[in-house]
């Protein structure tokens, strides 16, 4: 999808190929000379849910892989291997399933809380130790944010790492409504991936078995401006959230194995805040 990237600020001179922006993809040298320029890395964190009948499941995962690597090639920084599972099925996530999609399979690739935050703890820990200064978790599923904001805290506690975490409405928040599967959703992926959409099948809600799917009401409204809108929007509230956190540190510390399971036992301790276990979620509006 070139035509949907923001051009790539290249540096005149300098051999950073700022076109590739994934950690899977660098060479040695390559790596070394993106890290060097900006050390910022970007977690892009998904899932595989239902949005309907029109979309692909992976639209969350499309959303965050979209703004990092946009974000990579402004920027500058790394995009680290994709976070593709997610926390689901617990707390207010299980109401919000049987409301939305029923009896039928939600065909879901969910994970509960305590990997989802020991896996993104050990993320972190790979980021510190791999000489990165500035860490962007971003999820595409909203919702979650708070409880991955507890082990960025955490982590910050003990190493000067300035971690930027936030969900993709909240970046679109006070221009953009957020929706499940709806215009705001399904527009997004209409610019990012117009061919993982199919407006035809809006109408299945009222003949597939599926059901409803949990397609938003207004998904058939969607369009590509629309998506682009947004994602413009968002990429720039993020470059601005990311400014604000530097400047970063010259050097951190590498973070030990034990050490590392230390700072698991105080995210254990604060598990009563875990939004992800409550039935109630004041984040969400049942959005992403
Ligand atoms: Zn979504």
């Amino acid at each position: 999808m070139e035509s949907c990237r923001v051009a790539a600020e290249v540096m005149p001179g300098h051999e950073v190929d700022s076109k590739k922006v994934r950690w899977e993809e660098l060479l040695p040298r390559e790596f070394r000379a993106r890290q060097e320029q900006t050390p910022i890395v970007y977690l892009p964190l998904g899932l595989c849910e239902p949005h309907g009948h029109v979309a692909a499941f992976g639209l969350d995962t499309f959303k965050a892989v979209w703004l990092c690597e946009q974000a990579a090639s402004r920027l500058g920084g790394i995009v680290a291997p994709t976070q593709g599972y997610q926390i689901h099925e617990t707390g207010y996530h299980r109401p919000w399933l049987k409301e939305v999609i029923g009896e039928t399979n939600p065909n879901l690739g969910s994970v509960p809380p305590d990997v989802l935050l020991r896996m993104l703890l050990l993320q972190l820990r790979a980021f510190v130790n791999a000489g990165f200064r500035v860490a962007v978790i971003l999820t595409g599923h909203h919702g979650n944010q708070a409880d991955l904001r507890i082990v960025a805290e955490e982590v910050m506690q003990v190493r000067p790492i300035r971690i930027v975490t936030v969900s993709d409405p909240e970046l679109a928040r006070g221009a953009f409504d957020g929706d499940h599967a709806g215009r705001y959703e399904i527009s997004q992926l209409l610019f990012i991936r117009p061919d993982l959409v199919d407006l035809t099948r809006v109408g299945d809600i009222d003949t597939s078995p599926l059901g409803r799917f949990a397609q938003g009401e207004d998904a058939a409204e969607a369009s590509t401006e629309y998506g682009r809108a947004i994602l413009e929007y968002s990429l720039d509230e993020l470059e601005r959230q990311i400014h604000a956190a530097l400047p970063y540190e010259d050097a951190i510390d590498p973070l030990g194995i034990d050490e590392t399971d230390e700072i698991w036992q105080r995210i254990l301790a604060r598990k009563g805040e875990w939004r992800t276990l409550s039935e109630r979620n004041p984040d969400l509006a049942h959005e992403s």
